[in-house]
């Protein structure tokens, strides 16, 4: 299943690369000193410019903690926003490392809401170098969305870009469980 819909919002899954999204938000997978890395983090700085990194670090310069996110400018990228979100390292799942990738999520969907963002596009927050396990990830970050449209009608579209498709086909499988769940 590659998208779901409900009241004219919608959650779409495709396979891709996040930088060229064309979306009003696009969400880094940031680390808590907003210091840059490699997988998303380094694509997003790569393509949008150095504009971004300073922004975050006279805006942020303590950071963003674990299981929130922050906002800035997009520099080149083709979207208004950048969402810095830092998503839990994954520990075994004793940690409280769900209920922080939620956190995370919904975060992102707050700022999205309260910048007036229709669009948004995620990555898999934590399941690259924070080591979370995709297909237990998949199913937080899918509920988080689809609890969060029960609540708010905005953002009105949310796109989760995978990187392989491996992922993709997780994400697929971890939607079609939960909307299948949902109507039982
Ligand atoms: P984290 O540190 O939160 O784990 P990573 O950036 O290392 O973040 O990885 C998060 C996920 O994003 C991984 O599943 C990875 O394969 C994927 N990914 C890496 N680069 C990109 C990209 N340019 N676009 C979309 N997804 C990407």
């Amino acid at each position: 299943m590659d998208y779901w819909t409900e009241n004219e919002q919608k959650i779409s899954l495709i396979q891709g690369e996040i930088t060229t999204q064309v979306v009003d938000a696009i969400v880094n997978a940031a680390n808590s000193q907003l210091a840059g890395g490699g997988g998303v983090d380094g694509a997003i700085h790569r393509r949008g410019g150095p504009t971004i990194m300073q922004e975050t670090r006279e805006r942020y310069p303590n950071g963003c903690p674990t299981g929130s996110a922050v906002i800035s400018s997009a520099g080149h990228l083709s979207a208004k926003y950048v969402f810095h979100a830092v998503g839990p390292i994954w520990q075994g799942g004793q940690a409280g490392e769900p209920e922080l990738l939620r956190a995370a999520y919904r975060r992102c969907l707050d700022l999205a809401r309260s910048n007036e963002c229709r669009t948004i596009a995620f990555p898999s927050l934590s399941t690259g170098a924070y080591g979370y396990p995709m297909s237990e990830a998949s199913r937080i970050a899918l509920s988080s969305c689809i609890a969060y449209f029960q609540e708010y009608d905005s953002p009105s579209e949310i796109l989760f870009v995978l990187f392989d498709e491996m992922a993709l086909e997780i994400f697929r499988g971890a939607l079609q469980t939960l909307v299948n769940n949902d109507s039982d």
